[in-house]
């Protein structure tokens, strides 16, 4: 059920939407042909899109990287998902591919933004063996939300915790190392680690500026990273094959190809590794 919502105060009663301002989920589903945006939201999407017409595209391989990963995770045995930066529901979701796999696996979504939570109950409908759940929560919190997740998780056992799409929205200044390394920490060996990485590896200097200044002036923080600091994130942790790639290169054999991807890279760099 909904109940690990209830800690959030005020969240199941009113839910507040600041339409004032872009959010990533929202700009995110709008790049997905979602409905669940406003038009700040399309505005700066579409600003973002005159540097770079594929990012719909881009979004979908990276949806496609959560797909593939998630149905390897479920096959090596993996019963535990914590998924941090859910985003808006986009079918299939994680649990859906994980319990579609293993309809014992227990999911517990995180994600900060209230128009997530609005439709959280769209994300809750699993199998009976299985649990999934949902916690309003943020990830810069991430003691807060690696307790909440103990409510239904066992850290005693191996779980798979994704951060897929996430870190990019999350600076130095707020601690992403210090996230990553929290959970890197609180998981049993078997676990695993799971993340996907906007990159401007590919772009030049000015529209990289053009972009985070965009994102800056419109009140939200945009933290792009190279190939080093994105693998700099597995530390300590053994890269499963074949390690830090592309999103559509990771393991493609696993999922159908997204249509018109030979049009672009993704620009998202992804990786799956286990702590030993
Ligand atoms: N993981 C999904 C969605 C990616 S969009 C996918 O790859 O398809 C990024 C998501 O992270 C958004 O839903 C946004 O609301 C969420 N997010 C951003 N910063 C966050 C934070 N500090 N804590 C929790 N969620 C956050």
């Amino acid at each position: 059920g909904a109940d690990s919502t209830a800690g959030t105060p005020g969240a199941r009663a009113i839910t507040t939407i600041d339409t004032s301002k872009p959010h990533p989920a929202r700009m995110y589903d709008w790049m997905l042909g979602g409905k669940d945006n406003y038009p700040v939201d399309e505005e700066l999407a579409r600003h973002m899109l005159r540097i770079e017409p594929h990012l719909p595209l881009m979004a979908k391989m990276n949806r496609g990287f959560m797909h593939r990963s998630t149905r390897w995770l479920a096959q090596q045995g993996v019963r535990q998902f914590l998924d941090i930066g859910t985003g808006i529901p986009t079918e299939p979701n994680l649990h859906q591919i994980a319990q579609a796999a293993a309809p014992d696996a227990r999911v517990v979504y995180c994600d900060n933004d209230p128009i997530v939570l609005a439709h959280a109950e769209a994300l809750l409908h699993g199998t009976p063996e299985g649990a999934v759940e949902f916690l309003h929560a943020d990830a810069r919190e991430i003691d807060v939300v690696l307790e909440r997740a103990a409510e239904v998780l066992d850290f005693g056992r191996p779980v798979a915790v994704s951060l897929i799409a996430l870190l990019h929205f999350v600076s130095d200044e707020d601690g992403a190392a210090r996230l990553v390394d929290r959970v890197k920490e609180t998981m049993t060996p078997g676990s695993h680690l799971v993340m996907s990485h906007f990159t401007t590896d590919f772009y030049s200097e000015e529209e990289v500026r053009e972009a985070t200044g965009t994102a800056a002036a419109r009140g939200y923080s945009f933290s792009p990273r190279g190939r080093e600091q994105f693998a700099r994130f597995f530390d300590g942790l053994e890269l499963v094959e074949p390690g830090v790639v592309l999103a559509e290169q990771w393991r493609p054999e696993l999922g159908e190809p997204v249509p018109g991807q030979g049009d672009s890279i993704s620009s998202t760099y992804a990786a799956v590794a286990r702590k030993a």
